[in-house]
């Protein structure tokens, strides 16, 4: 029998989508393209007030991005194995929970693994990647996806943004979920 395939997913910008994001795209991309910043080592909030403004940011009104439908059925039709990731930090976690039984996914997933130690993102992500050994990885943030294909043989799937997308306009990636399973589905057949 052959071994299922094995496809993890970020949860915020690929599972779940935040339609503000649009907004701070513009200044990330800025950041990365025109000072030559790189954005791997990412802000912790601490305080309280930090923990409360992030979490507005971040809760306000995520929703499904389209695609869940088609990973529902790849996942019915045993064609993969979803798991989880989420570097979001531990303050956030309930929030997780709550989302993923509002839209019923939480059984989707063979795994849900959340960023409990607070590492940095990039870190955490490598560590599940190998633990579970997945074939393929959607994630979303393009400073994470270089650090995940210089350091793993996994298949990084990236979602971009439309400014990043116009910024490197030569890497592949793909706009949502929805694309970025209809190509695993293609590679797998
Ligand atoms: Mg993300």
């Amino acid at each position: 029998m052959s071994r299922v395939t094995k496809v993890g997913l970020d949860f915020d910008g690929v599972v779940a989508y935040n339609p503000f994001r649009v907004i701070r795209a513009p200044i990330t991309g800025f950041k990365r393209k025109i000072l030559k910043k790189r954005g791997l080592k990412f802000f912790i909030p601490h305080n309280r007030w930090q923990q409360f403004l992030w979490r507005v940011l971040h809760e306000s009104s995520i929703v499904p991005a389209p695609g869940l439908q088609l990973l529902r059925e790849m996942v019915k039709e045993r064609k993969i194995e979803a798991h989880l990731v989420t570097a979001r930090f531990n303050f956030l976690n309930q929030n997780l929970e709550r989302w993923l039984g509002k839209f019923r996914v939480r059984d989707l997933f063979t795994t849900v693994s959340v960023n409990n130690k607070n590492q940095q993102p990039h870190l955490f992500k490598q560590e599940i990647i190998k633990k579970y050994k997945f074939d393929y990885y959607i994630e979303d943030n393009l400073d994470v996806v270089e650090y995940l294909e210089k350091n793993n043989r996994v298949k990084i799937c990236w979602i971009y943004n439309l400014v990043d997308k116009f910024l490197y306009r030569n890497r592949a990636g793909f706009g949502y979920l929805k694309k970025a399973l209809q190509w695993i589905q293609d590679q797998e057949k």
